[in-house]
């Protein structure tokens, strides 16, 4: 699957999926574009990647602020030329009970984790819809297909994000921009390490496979979805949950 000459921008690639995504298509053979909501973070990919022999830059960018994201485009493109690929993976979460969830919760993980996919998707769109070659990949989530309590506002987000997906897909597939989307299950990073073991126990016993995911099952599907070997799949909706939710 390679991906010699292509160039990638990955969010949220400081830690956890996004960091694994970024790793996997630079071995692969993408220049990599790591941002973060740090300098220091989106660095430490970025220096993984130079130090195993890949191109990478790292850039500081809060994903939901629109004239960022326009200057994350700008450098992309100054750095390696255009973009090929971009990975909306950036994401919170602010959990609580709907009754006592405050408004600036459901606006920050809206915000982030969606508006954040759309200022990205928009951005790439030009770039993607004038060459005439692109690939959009949305890390949403098995909540946003099923719901949970306490992820009011993060379902919502991650259920949007599917929405999104598939209107974007249907408009940029004559352009041969394929859209598509990945629902991580549980996966273990620092957004699910505090869970308590009561609650991952729990968690486990409704997974099929008997275990939580990790960021290279993610990796890996995302790879599949930008690879050639995806060329006629768009507006898809990838499982990636070890059977808990089908
Ligand atoms: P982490 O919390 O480990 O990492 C989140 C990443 O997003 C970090 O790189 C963080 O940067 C970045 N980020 C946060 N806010 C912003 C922002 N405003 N602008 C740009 N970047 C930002 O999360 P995971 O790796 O667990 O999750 C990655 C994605 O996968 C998320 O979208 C999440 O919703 C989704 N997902 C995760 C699941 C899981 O079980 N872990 C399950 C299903 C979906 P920084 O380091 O600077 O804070």
């Amino acid at each position: 699957m390679s991906l010699n000459g292509q160039v990638a921008v990955v969010t949220g690639a400081s830690r956890g999926i996004g960091r694994a995504i970024a790793l996997k298509l630079a071995q692969e053979g993408a220049a990599v574009v790591v941002t973060a909501t740090t300098e220091q973070g989106a660095a430490r990919t970025a220096d993984e990647i130079v130090a195993a022999g890949g191109k990478a830059l790292a850039v500081k960018v809060d994903v939901s602020v629109a004239a960022e994201v326009e200057s994350l485009f700008k450098q992309s493109v100054e750095a390696f030329g255009k973009v090929d690929i971009l990975v909306n993976n950036a994401g919170i979460t602010k959990d609580g009970l709907l009754l006592r969830m405050k408004e600036e919760d459901w606006d920050a993980v809206l915000d982030i984790n969606l508006k954040g996919c759309f200022n990205c998707t928009r951005e790439a769109a030009k770039l993607m819809s004038k060459a005439r070659f692109g690939r959009i990949v949305n890390v949403s989530s098995v909540v946003g297909e099923m719901g949970n309590p306490g992820q009011a506002n993060y379902c919502a987000s991650k259920a949007g994000m599917i929405g999104l997906t598939k209107s974007v897909a249907k408009e940029l597939a004559r352009r041969n921009v394929t859209v598509n989307a990945v629902t991580p299950g549980f996966i273990e990073t620092d957004m699910t390490s505090e869970l308590s073991e009561k609650t991952r126990e729990a968690l486990q016993e409704q997974i099929p496979m008997g275990r939580l995911g990790s960021a290279d099952d993610i990796a890996g599907a995302v790879l599949f979805l930008v690879s050639d070997a995806a060329a006629y799949v768009t507006g898809h909706v990838l499982s990636v949950n070890g059977g808990m939710y089908m």
